[in-house]
């Protein structure tokens, strides 16, 4: 019997199992997929630069990731969107669209949601009060939804405020130049992590945790960390002998896992102006970015369409081939004097929304779940502890040093009760 079993290899379950294998215990990590990473997966086949599928920055200054990032001597680019950029919405852009008045009668959503004190209501029902319509009215539907990725009717105000959604908007991001998926990949470094082993059933109990995969290989430990993501937790894919208490069912009925994906677009050339950093825009992709910026001029010019909410829903249900070409006469709409669709090489749907191991992006808090994180966090499974960005409560929710932050928690958890019982 080993000391620890750790259900997952993403950037949770490597933080946790490498805590506890620090703190002397035996771990094994196991993992459906044929790599770790989980949500961070960089494309090294693209072009001659790494460009993320999934995780891509390295959020705020403060992120808990950052002793790590510095001790595993990872080089940094600086990713300040700020001056490059560019906001274009029904045919107006930015400097220029600021000035629009209904943005006045908006007023400031970052400071009111950072100030919010409820009671709760969904984004659609707070963004109604304001009665405004017109720019002001995409301005705010792209600045509440984008990045938790729910529609504007199923969030809720006050999980966006405690999930400090607002620090995403006002701090500085990063990108690893080795790829994202670098990170998961060190911490990993001197763990079993046992790759292909897609968990099917889950005992737990007060003596130990023993996990069954699809083909019947079994490990059991005297303790078990869960870092399955919310949505393959919704599905039910994973059996818990015996059921998980009404408790962690309330939790993540309270929670959503939000649909994403990324069109990533290789070009013979580069159209746009070198100071561009992202693109917002109101039509069926609400965001582009290059991961370029901070990598010098003669680099593959690529661009990243991030596509959240009933857009990416949409996208996920067209064949991939159709589902680039809506991005491609998107950037024709936007810049009519370059035609992109001209100038495309190659293109890469990443589909979160359907990929069996995440059914979706990451997690938001719906209307009314105020508490659900917390509730699924809780060490009330026995032997069975909990770790996952959904299960965050410290930091900015739903991001990669939250799940980093949740992995060092339940390894604590699962520390302290292996000294209280030795
Ligand atoms: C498109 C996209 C963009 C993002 N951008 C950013 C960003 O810029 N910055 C940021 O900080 N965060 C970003 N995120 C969020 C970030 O990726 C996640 O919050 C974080 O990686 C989650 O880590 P985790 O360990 O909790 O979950 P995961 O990484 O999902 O790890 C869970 C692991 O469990 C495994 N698993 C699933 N089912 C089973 C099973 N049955 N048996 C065994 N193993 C199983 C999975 O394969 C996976 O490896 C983004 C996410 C997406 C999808």
């Amino acid at each position: 019997m080993e000391d620890v079993v750790v259900i997952g290899a993403g950037m949770a379950g490597v933080t946790a199992g490498r805590d506890c294998a620090r703190a002397g215990l035996d771990v094994v990590v196991v993992e459906a997929q044929d790599r770790v990473g989980g949500r961070m997966h960089t494309a090294r086949d693209f072009c001659e630069h790494p460009v993320e599928q999934g995780a891509e920055f390295v959020h705020t200054a403060e992120a808990d990731t950052w002793p790590e990032i510095r001790a595993g001597g990872f080089e940094t680019i600086t990713c300040q969107p700020g001056a490059g950029f560019l906001l274009s919405i029904d045919g107006r852009r930015s400097p220029e669209l600021f000035s629009d008045p209904s943005l006045v009668k908006l007023g400031d959503l970052l400071h009111d949601l950072e100030a919010f004190q409820g009671p709760d209501c969904t984004v659609a029902e707070l963004v109604a009060r304001r009665n405004v319509e017109g720019i002001a009215r995409v301005f705010a539907d792209q600045m509440l939804t984008l990045h938790p990725l729910g529609d504007a009717d199923q969030l809720s105000m006050v999980g966006l405020r405690d999930d400090r959604v607002v620090d995403l908007e006002r701090g500085c991001d990063w990108r690893l130049v080795a790829g994202y998926d670098a990170l998961p990949r060190h911490l990993a470094a001197d763990l079993d992590v046992r790759l292909g082993f897609v968990v099917s059933e889950v005992r737990w109990g007060p003596d130990g945790v023993t996990v069954r995969s699809e083909t019947g290989d079994e490990v059991s430990a005297r303790a078990g960390v869960c870092t399955l993501p919310i949505g393959v937790l919704k599905t039910h894919a994973v059996r818990f002998e015996p059921d998980l208490p009404a408790t962690k069912w309330r939790a993540l009925d309270g929670l959503e896992m939000g649909p994403v994906l990324k069109v990533l677009y290789r070009f013979r050339e580069r159209f746009w102006d070198p100071g561009l950093t992202m693109l917002g825009c109101d039509g069926p992709i609400r965001l582009y970015w290059t991961p370029l910026y901070g990598r010098g001029d003669d680099v593959t010019p690529v661009l990243t369409a991030y596509v959240t909410g009933h857009r990416a829903r949409a996208l996920s249900a067209l064949p991939e081939d159709e589902a680039a070409a809506v991005g491609l006469a998107d950037l024709d709409r936007l810049l009519p004097d370059v035609r992109p669709s001209q100038l495309v090489e190659e293109w890469r749907r990443v589909d979160w929304c359907t990929n069996p191991r995440t059914r979706g992006g990451y997690s938001f808090v719906r209307y009314g779940g105020a508490g659900s994180r917390a509730a699924l966090a809780a060490s009330d499974t026995d032997a069975l502890f909990w770790a996952g960005d959904g299960t965050s409560t410290t930091t900015i929710a739903a991001v990669v040093h939250a799940a980093y932050a949740s992995g060092r928690r339940a390894a604590a958890e699962v520390t302290a009760r292996a000294g209280g019982s030795a």
